[in-house]
């Protein structure tokens, strides 16, 4: 949700998804045919007027201030985390503590279910897209599960975190990795595997500097629009040799999942709002003070040769 909807049947101890079989819909293979459309998923996906990802202009943004984001446990070491291959992502689960998340532009606190993985990134910042984006997501402790919280506008908060290629190997994205090729046979497709490093989100997500956030959907079935979505302004290092682990997942026998993002939908005039903290804001204007003395220095220069 952002992928879809999972839930843990207690008695058999297995994953299943609400919104059907992984082979019921899925990505086209960019690798194969870069040009192969992508797919009609039905329902809200194709009408809906609040779909996500979208592409997010810093212009285009509404400045908006709010009180800080407050995180709760996220840098507590996570060391019963069950990774799966659900067909369409990794999803990370288990948490021992209640990670929460609330402040900002949220009303009331969201709680950590899961985290997956698409690759390359769904959302695209300023046209520009990303090798990789995590979805952190959250659900409103008003609701008591994740499907039900899926039918409000406000049961859902999703953090999208990008990272940039680089030559450095991320050591959070490396620690889901040791644990993959436990995962990534097709015949492992839904079939819980303790993740081997111990992980603590914030080791996803150093920090939160500025970020946009806008009124969006699931970016799967069923697509439902539920979610406030915070994505960073700061994106974060992995190689590419890290993010390919991850396109050698199976969805069905022999074939690989070589990209899992869906692509970008309509604004529709939504407002996307841009919140930058107040180091952001004073960098920003230092920039401007800077600019304006070296205006005004090359105005006096200019001033000085016609005068003299
Ligand atoms: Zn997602």
């Amino acid at each position: 949700m952002c992928c879809s909807i999972m839930f843990r049947n207690s008695d058999a101890c297995s994953f299943v998804a609400l919104s059907g079989a992984s082979h019921e819909w899925g990505y086209p293979d960019l690798d194969s045919n870069q040009d192969e459309p992508f797919p009609n998923w039905g329902g809200l996906c194709d009408i809906g007027k609040k779909q996500s990802p979208i592409n997010l202009h810093v212009k285009g943004a509404l400045k908006g201030e709010f009180p800080s984001l407050e995180f709760k446990n996220f840098d507590e070491h996570q060391k019963k985390l069950e990774m799966v291959n659900n067909g369409h992502s990794i999803q990370l689960s288990g948490f021992e503590h209640e990670l929460s998340l609330s402040g900002g532009a949220l009303l009331g606190d969201f709680v950590v279910e899961q985290i997956h993985m698409h690759w390359w990134s769904e959302h695209t910042i300023n046209d520009i897209r990303y090798p990789l984006e995590v979805h952190i997501v959250h659900r409103n402790k008003l609701y008591p599960n994740i499907s039900m919280a899926a039918d409000f506008p406000d049961g859902i908060t999703v953090i999208g975190v990008l990272y940039h290629v680089s030559n450095q190997p991320n050591p959070a994205i490396g620690s889901i990795i040791k644990s993959l090729d436990d995962v990534k046979k097709y015949s492992a497709m839904n079939k819980p595997t303790k993740v081997k490093d111990s992980l603590a989100v914030s080791d996803l997500l150093s920090s939160v500097d500025g970020y946009f956030t806008y009124a969006g959907s699931l970016t799967t079935p069923t697509c439902a629009e539920a979610v406030t979505w915070i994505v960073p302004t700061e994106t974060f290092p992995v190689t590419l040799d890290q993010v390919n682990e991850f396109k050698e997942i199976e969805y069905d026998e022999g074939k690989q999942l070589h990209n899992n993002y869906r692509e970008l939908q309509r604004e529709n005039n939504r407002a996307v709002v841009l919140v930058q903290t107040s180091q952001q804001k004073s960098a920003a204007a230092l920039q401007l003070h800077c600019l304006s003395l070296g205006a005004l220095l090359l105005l006096s220069l200019v001033a000085n040769k016609f005068l003299f």
